[in-house]
């Protein structure tokens, strides 16, 4: 799915009501919230702070959903462009990031994908 499908499909879902989107600030929150569950759901699989007994088990790729579709009502609600944004952003990693970390040669490029972000 293409960035700007995505995009559509969250309007065409968030049209169908009439409070609309949110106003920006209440979204912002809304992606906290949903960045706080997703790292939540991480903490309880990967790190040191299993969940109670009580606590329902959750998913990290449905909390990834949710911030996706809370960033991508974010960026409709202020007509941003994901799409543009994202290649802005690739356009910043590979010209003024273009040396920060240690290159693989093509052999290793072409075997496992590594990554770096930041
Ligand atoms: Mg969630």
């Amino acid at each position: 799915m293409q960035l700007s499908e995505l995009q559509q499909e969250v309007h065409r879902y968030i049209s169908q009501f009439k409070e609309g989107y949110f106003q920006p600030m209440t979204l912002v929150v809304r992606l906290a919230e949903e960045l706080g569950e997703l790292a939540r759901e991480i903490n309880h699989h990967y790190g040191e702070k299993p969940k109670k007994p009580d606590e329902p088990e959750g998913d990290i790729a449905l909390e990834m959903g949710d911030l996706l579709f809370v960033l991508a009502c974010l960026a409709n609600r202020l007509e941003i462009d994901l799409g543009e944004a994202f290649s802005a952003t690739m356009h910043k990693f590979r010209t003024r990031d273009r040396d920060r970390w240690t290159r693989r040669d093509r052999q290793e490029e072409d075997g496992q994908g590594g990554r770096a972000d930041g």
